[in-house]
């Protein structure tokens, strides 16, 4: 399918897609003939993809699936259409699971549609640039949000958080909400501690239930079911401490105290269970009267053994006569060589070893079978009670599972609670003017990890006006990439409900972020560095919107120099033109020529580092600063780095001569810094003009064109 069409949707599909972390997608045959998607799938999800026939996603067909699943007449009584592409997919789903894993089944108690604005867009190269869950170098934990943010207590706390991190919330309600709790939590710490003590105590009730589910929960899963049920009462007796928060409030509501679950586990099974139920010693005395009755028998069966052993050995006169009992024989009397001639007819020789014999009786026999068969028969019912239990559980699935999904919301929001105590982080305000506005905002994580140097904080204001895109220049290592990563990661710890690593923030919500940010690992996949930057580059310009966050990290570099400084800008100026995206941006560059933007294009403002100069040294002071600035230190970097001095004196000497002999250097003067663009927009117009056909051009076509040329003719 190559047509614009399919592209478009192959695109639409792949950015969906991004948003997940999938481990195993189900499709159609169409979703193959869109050849890309599938690549997609292969390469960067790294999930598996199994292809169903089409009749699997019939709702016609499948919909009794769906309706029996959920005990409902009408699929529409779950929030699906009749016969939509929302309904075809569950039916897609549950028809695939009906085949694979059937015990599961009872496990989905609720739909709920991930519509396409329901959280913040944040693609896959975002997630990882953002270095939200990993490293993007060595893929770790340590060094990325997560690790700073996560100080839950439970597993399911982990597991939520970690989904929130990478599904930020955009409705400004929902924010607040959030925000709200962890201030409450902030504010009375003593509820924060004794919630955190308390969910130190809380096993991960959804593992837990999937055992139970899938019916290979242990008799220890069903007494940490239990042992976590026991813990409610008191996490919700500290949560009404906190019900100023709305948010905490309704948490409250949905956390049941699970007693069903916890009477019947304590009275069934005992306090320290084995692990497995085969050898019994699971379920405790005085719950059933027959187990107990079997129980009696096993014990009074080694009663009936000592009897029979002091009544044989007092009629047959063998002194050291023994009854012992392995698995080959069962019991048997044990006679040693110097006994041999008082054994009586009726003993049955088993067994010969080295100083004794082994023997059984008809009576010996016979009480065998009784206590084994007791011992058998209590086992058999010890298992049958464990399975009622477990099944019991099974039937409390609606309920543990809203409790866990509410006790993990709780622990994430204590977790933030602690964090934003700990580094001394503040509420953000929640707005929805556009602006983004942040007083000494540090990054969450390069702050944490500094050792000698003290982290510097920065300011930063884009609106969706005079300041929505700002040009940073600075030299290399002096932080550049650290202030815009800082920048989204502000804004995305706000959307999450988090506090920021700020003095003061005010935080508009974004739809997306957008990052394009050094080089990326895609090369394994064989695109080569400039494929992949200028991909993601058009990602942004098809997906971002007036709403959207974007940052940029030297664009254009992986090509020769004025196609890099050309497609740079042509890049600023179309995100910039509110007509086409107008989104806020950040926008770090080494190409001295953007600055001049800030006189051209609505919006565009410069900022620059601050970096001090000591005669051959320099000294980078991490400050941003308003302004742009032309001169980027490449060479004394470099020294910095460790580059030889003879390699360093003769890269100055080079750079001496090329700035003598460039014309576009010569002519790039920084008061208004445009000139230098005479030379490249002439010849641009030239080359648009000969590429262009205008019978092929529509007449918003044509208009764009003419925008474009009129605005490269004033550059
Ligand atoms: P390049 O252009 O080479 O990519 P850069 O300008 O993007 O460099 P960064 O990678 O952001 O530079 O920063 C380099 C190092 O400087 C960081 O690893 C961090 O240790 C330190 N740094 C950055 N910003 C600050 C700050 N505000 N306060 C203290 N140290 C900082």
């Amino acid at each position: 399918m190559h047509t614009l069409e399919g592209k478009q949707l192959e695109g639409d599909v792949i950015n969906l897609l991004s948003r997940y972390t999938p481990a195993e997608l189900l499709c159609n045959e169409a979703f193959v003939q869109l050849g890309g998607c599938g690549e997609f799938v292969k390469n960067r999800l790294h999930c598996m993809l199994t292809l169903r026939q089409d009749s699997c996603f019939d709702p016609v067909q499948k919909r009794q699936i769906l309706c029996t699943q959920f005990s409902v007449e009408d699929p529409a009584v779950l929030g699906l259409s009749e016969d939509g592409q929302d309904c075809a997919c569950a039916c897609g789903l549950f028809d695939y699971i009906a085949d694979t894993q059937k015990s599961l089944v009872g496990r989905f108690t609720d739909i709920r549609i991930q519509g396409q604005n329901a959280a913040m867009g944040l693609d896959l190269t975002a997630r990882r640039n953002l270095e939200l869950t990993e490293t993007l170098r060595s893929g770790e934990r340590r060094g990325s949000l997560l690790w700073v943010l996560d100080r839950t207590g439970t597993s399911m706390g982990k597991r939520l958080l970690k989904g929130w991190l990478e599904q930020p919330l955009i409705s400004p309600a929902r924010i607040m909400e959030r925000l709200d709790a962890v201030e409450q939590l902030c504010k009375k710490s003593a509820v924060q501690m004794e919630l955190s003590e308390i969910l130190r105590q809380v096993y991960d009730l959804e593992r837990l239930m999937t055992r139970v589910m899938y019916k290979t929960a242990t008799p220890r899963d069903l007494k940490s079911l239990s042992v976590t049920a026991l813990q409610l009462p008191a996490l919700k007796a500290q949560l009404e401490l906190v019900s100023d928060s709305k948010l905490l409030a309704r948490l409250n509501n949905h956390i049941s105290t699970l007693e069903a679950v916890s009477d019947l586990v304590e009275k069934a099974i005992v306090e320290e269970p084995p692990i497995t139920v085969k050898d019994g010693g699971v379920i405790k005395d005085g719950f059933h009267p027959d187990l107990d009755q079997l129980r009696s028998l096993m014990g009074g069966g080694s009663d009936l053994i000592a009897q029979i052993e002091q009544r044989e050995r007092e009629s047959t006169g063998i002194k050291g006569l023994k009854i012992g009992f392995n698995r080959v024989f069962g019991y048997y009397l044990e006679v040693t060589k110097s006994y041999y001639d008082l054994v009586p007819a009726h003993y049955i020789r088993k067994q010969t070893l080295a100083n004794c014999e082994r023997f059984i009786t008809e009576e010996l026999k016979n009480a065998e079978n009784t206590i084994l068969g007791a011992k058998e028969k209590a086992l058999r019912m010890e298992a049958e009670l464990f399975a009622q239990v477990r099944d019991f559980l099974a039937g409390q699935l609606a309920q543990v599972q809203e409790t866990a999904v509410s006790v993990a919301a709780v622990d994430v929001l204590c977790s933030f609670a602690k964090v934003a105590q700990e580094n001394n982080y503040t509420k953000p305000e929640i707005a929805i003017d556009g602006v983004i506005d942040i007083k000494d905002g540090r990054h969450p994580v390069v702050e944490q990890v500094l050792q000698e140097e003290v982290f510097v904080p920065n300011d930063v204001y884009l609106d969706q006006k005079g300041s929505r895109m700002a040009i940073i220049t600075g030299p290399n290592m002096s932080g550049k990439s650290t202030y815009m990563r800082q920048v989204a990661l502000i804004t995305l710890m706000a959307q999450i409900g988090s506090f920021v690593p700020a003095r003061y923030a005010k935080i508009s919500v974004v739809d997306q972020i957008f990052t394009r940010v050094g080089a990326s690992d895609d090369l394994a996949a064989g695109q080569s560095t400039f494929m992949v930057e200028m991909s993601e580059v058009s990602a942004i310009l098809k997906y971002a919107t007036k709403h959207s966050l974007v940052i940029l990290d030297e664009v254009g570099r992986g090509t020769s120099t004025f196609d890099g400084v050309s497609i740079a800008r042509a890049v600023a100026e179309y995100i910039a033109n509110s007509r086409l995206i107008g989104c806020k941006t950040l926008f770090a560059t080494h190409y001295h020529e953007l600055i001049a933007l800030e006189h051209s294009v609505e919006g565009v403002r410069n900022l620059s580092i601050a970096v001090k100069k000591h005669g051959d040294s320099i000294r980078f002071l991490r400050k941003i600063v308003p302004g742009g600035v032309d001169d980027s230190y490449g060479i004394d970097v470099a020294k910095l780095a460790g580059l030889p001095p003879r390699v360093v004196t003769r890269a100055k000497e080079l750079l001496k001569e090329l700035e003598s002999q460039a014309p576009v250097r010569q002519e790039q003067l920084p008061q208004d810094g445009q000139i230098s663009f005479a030379v490249v927009s002439r010849d641009q117009i030239a080359d648009r003009l000969r590429k262009t056909h205008l019978d092929e051009l529509s007449d918003r076509e044509c208009r764009e064109l003419l925008e474009d040329l009129v605005q490269l003719a004033q550059a």
